[in-house]
């Protein structure tokens, strides 16, 4: 028969996934000796069998939840249910993926209006006994039972002091809203709240937060039940969390929160502002002592940083989880390169540890150190980067403004849960309330974004959409700037200036690159983004469009001329006075990238992208003109190699601008290294005259060694890849093009449309345009690689869609054995960093997620 239920003592073999990163990391402290409450876990396999029988408890699971009770009670020497004595439980959920505060947890199970007088005679602590009770009804209410949480909050928030009357109260909602009287028997209370745990998987919140971070729906959430501690027994109680490294910075030292006399939920729902956790250290100095001493040791065992909670009860310390720490990208890597100058790491470690996605992060905007302006108002610093945007006040307002491109600001008295989406919208966000534990602080360092929590100076009126900021008032739409590094609060724009990579970068980056195989090129269209990409460690360029040089003001009016001619020799003449142009492009990026490859992709997209709509034609000859070229559909239309082939003079123009501008790069002292890119091959003859003519033109302009190669972008091409090669010194995957030729998807008409509603039902886990899809167009690729290579064992291989600055794709096309990917300037550190963890999990060291 299946087994469901682990006691912390007893070793378990399924690990992470089967009893939660909450129950795994109670079991390890447990049997590490460090001081937990006793407890069990019930295993997520229990919560799978759950869910698939549409919500029955499995067939064996209620004995041994009460064989596991019974030795709860042995170890305690207390009885569940007892009125005099009463052993009392949390049922904590605990999914095997970390996901703050998405599901649900109940305190002070198996309190009743005997068992609270008995708690009372027993402790001495009436008003103790009476506030654990009003806590039960008012958890167990709400996530057991769905009772509006305002309505416990409103009689509690007037009547605080008169528990007695709060707990009739509380009693009294709760019958309202469900017809039923508080249940006063332990075992029923235990057994539904394991399954208002199970069901707290599947709570529009947390499905949301899986979406955003892609996490699948089926894992399902272990529930841990454990004896409660009490921190809300006075003030030589009290609870609080704590990291061993700043999560913001990374900075060694305890850094933490605590609060007197208050249980767990009370620091994460920000309740009371709490103390920084140093205030321990005179209050209570023995279990501060003890907490350092713990949290040192767990940092040494698990080799991360930790994030924990705790609770002293009369003085005496107690943990009741721990975890991974997550941490800003900027802590991450000095918590990383710290690590290992302490010896508790390895370098490998080190760059296996950091998550790729987020270094995003430390590539987001910050203010112009230059800019001047007046600070409005200071809070706390919860998350770093800089925003400016436009308030709103909640967050359906946020998601619907965001969707329309607008960038916003979040403006709350505090976030819940239930404010997920509009943070996902959000450029920023601002809170008047809370710490830098707050719902609001913890989930924006997770995304990245920047928060400025507990601005005291701010006060919100949702209602009335409109704040005030010491004194300004501001309504929803009104632009405020935020820097969650500073804590600032800006009333207005401020000019915002893209950040630099520091030392701690350059250091992880730097063991990175001494790990890696697979290069990293960037695409770049200009000297300047070259110039930018060499700085983020760019081995080259990967794509260079030209396009963007015909879209130049002062190019573009010769462009049409060019188009509009009717005939070769006008068009000719047309594209004589463009030559000069495109070199001294050309020339710019040549000596920006001097001594590294950079390929330059041939004109590509359909002319009629470079001539006005119709309506704005100048003239009737115009207007034919722009229906005359006109496509149905015009991605699959006349473009790529196809208009180089019917406009052989383009292309042709092109290739001489490029061999003239190598030249006098050249001549200067300088080292081009040229890769010429024939986009949009489907077919081996459409290549071979291309080439020739290619070859052609660059011999009649001199003496240069270059490549000339294709870009792979059609399904056709990557099956035909043995014969296209014959043609190609090297082939470049545009994994743009391929995904929407292989999907059948046009991605403008995808995005926004069915591809969200394919991503919101689950249909696509993720979408293709972001992450690579490996089974389909990956196979495409590998079907390319392999055939490619068939015909030609040194032909250069790699990527330049988007795909090659995110990390998954990155570390697929490291496996696919591409010699480069191709990315945009800000995304090259990533996929440096990408591709070392590629190279590593190679060698069996995998890479750990606790960004995000
Ligand atoms: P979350 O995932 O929201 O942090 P937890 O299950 O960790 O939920 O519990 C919520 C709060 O209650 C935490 O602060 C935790 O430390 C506290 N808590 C949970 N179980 C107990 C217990 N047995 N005794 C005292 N406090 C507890
Ligand atoms: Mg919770
Ligand atoms: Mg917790």
């Amino acid at each position: 028969m299946a087994r469901y239920v682990y006691g912390f003592d007893e070793p378990a073999d399924g690990g992470r996934e089967l009893l939660g990163g909450k129950g795994i990391g109670l079991a390890e402290m447990t049997q590490l000796g460090v001081p937990v409450p006793a407890g069990f876990t019930i295993s997520t396999d229990a919560c799978r069998a759950y869910m698939a029988s549409g919500g029955k408890l499995p067939d064996g699971l209620e004995p041994e939840i009460d064989e596991h009770i019974a030795r709860l009670e042995e170890k305690a020497g207390k009885r569940f249910g007892d009125t005099d004595d009463p052993l009392l439980v949390s049922v904590r959920s605990g999914a095997a993926v970390s996901m703050p505060g998405m599901m649900d947890t109940i305190l002070n199970v198996g309190l009743n209006d005997a068992a609270v007088e008995g708690l009372a005679r027993r402790t001495g602590n009436e008003r103790f006994a009476q506030d654990s009770y009003r806590r039960l009804i008012q958890m167990y209410g709400e996530i057991v039972d769905h009772v509006d949480a305002h309505r416990f909050d409103d009689v509690f928030r007037h009547h605080e002091d008169d528990l007695p009357a709060v707990i009739d109260a509380f009693k009294a909602i709760y019958e309202e809203q469900t017809g039923r009287a508080f249940p006063q028997d332990a075992r029923e209370q235990l057994g539904r709240a394991v399954r208002a745990v199970f069901e707290s998987w599947d709570t529009p919140r947390a499905m949301a937060y899986r979406r955003f971070n892609h996490i699948p729906d089926d894992l399902g959430t272990a529930v841990n039940v454990v004896q409660m501690v009490f921190g809300n027994k006075g003030e030589q109680s009290g609870t609080g969390v704590a990291f061993t490294r700043d999560p913001s910075t990374g900075v060694s030292g305890l850094y933490g929160e605590f609060l007197a006399d208050a249980q767990g939920e009370d620091v994460v729902a920000g309740i009371r502002t709490p103390e920084p956790v140093d205030a321990m250290r005179e209050r209570l100095p023995g279990a501060f002592d003890e907490l350092v001493e713990t949290i040192r040791r767990l940092e040494g065992h698990y080799k991360d940083m930790q994030d924990i909670e705790f609770t002293v009860e009369d003085g005496k310390l107690y943990l009741l989880q721990t975890r991974s720490a997550k941490r800003t990208a900027a802590a991450a890597l000095k918590a990383a390169v710290d690590m290992v100058e302490e010896g508790l790491i390895t370098r490998e470690e080190a760059v296996a540890r950091i998550d790729p996605g987020q270094l995003d992060q430390l590539l987001h905007p910050r203010i112009d150190p230059n800019a001047s302006y007046d600070v409005a108002a200071k809070g706390l610093n919860a998350s770093p980067g800089a925003a400016s945007g436009g308030i709103v006040f909640d967050a359906d307002t946020a998601e619907e403004r965001g969707r329309n491109g607008d960038a916003v600001i979040l403006v709350r008295w505090e976030t819940t849960p239930d404010d997920i989406h509009g943070m996902i919208a959000a450029q920023g966000i601002l809170t008047a309330h809370g710490g830098m534990t707050s719902h609001a602080a913890v989930v924006a360092r997770g995304m990245g974004k920047p928060c400025v929590a507990g601005c005291e100076a701010l006060s919100v009126d949702v209602d009335a959409r409109t704040a005030s900021l010491n004194g300004t008032k501001l309504g929803e739409g009104d632009v405020i700037t935020i820097d969650g590094g500073t804590g600032e609060v800006i009333v207005g724009a401020v000019t915002l200036i893209p950040p630099e990579i520091n030392e701690d970068f350059e250091t992880v980056l730097g063991w990175a690159d001494d790990l890696r195989r697979l290069k990293v090129r960037a695409n770049a269209d200009t000297p300047e983004d070259a110039a930018k990409a060499r700085e983020f460690g760019a081995q080259g360029i990967g794509l260079c469009r030209t396009e963007h040089m015909f879209m130049a003001e002062d190019r573009l009016p010769v462009v049409r001329e060019m188009i509009m001619a009717s005939d070769e020799d006008e068009r000719r003449a047309a594209l004589d006075k463009l030559l000069p142009h495109q070199q001294s492009d050309f020339e710019g990026i040549f000596e920006a990238m001097s001594g590294l490859p950079v390929t330059i992709r041939l004109l590509d997209p359909p002319l009629h992208e470079f001539l006005p709509p119709l309506e704005e034609a100048r003239d009737e000859q115009m207007r034919s003109r722009i229906r005359a070229l006109h496509e149905a559909n015009p991605m699959l239309g006349t473009r790529g190699c196809r208009l180089g082939l019917q406009f052989p003079e383009i292309y042709e123009m092109q290739v001489r601008a490029i061999v003239r501008a190598a030249i006098a790069v050249r001549d200067r002292g300088g080292e081009p290294l040229v890769e010429i890119m024939h986009p949009l091959v489907a077919f081996r003859e459409e290549l071979r005259r291309l080439r020739e003519l290619t070859v052609a033109t660059a011999e009649d302009e001199g003496e240069l060694d270059y490549l000339a190669g294709t870009m792979i972008e059609l399904p056709r091409a990557c099956i035909r890849a043995d014969e296209i090669a014959e043609e190609a010194d090297f082939f470049s995957f545009g994994t743009n093009d391929l995904t929407q030729t292989a999907l059948g998807f046009s991605r403008d008409d995808a995005e926004g449309k069915f591809l969200t509603h394919y991503l919101h039902d689950g249909v696509l886990e993720r979408n293709p345009f972001e992450t690579l899809d490996q089974s389909g167009v990956g196979d495409l690729m590998a079907i390319a690689v392999e055939r490619g290579r068939r015909t030609k064992p040194d032909l250069k291989l790699g990527i330049c869609g988007e795909h090659g600055g995110e990390p998954a794709s990155v570390m697929f096309c490291h496996r696919l054995g591409l010699d480069y990917v191709s990315c945009s300037p800000y995304r090259v550190p990533l996929a440096r960093l990408a591709a070392a963890q590629a190279a590593l999990a190679e060698s069996g060291i995998e890479a750990v997620s606790v960004g995000g």
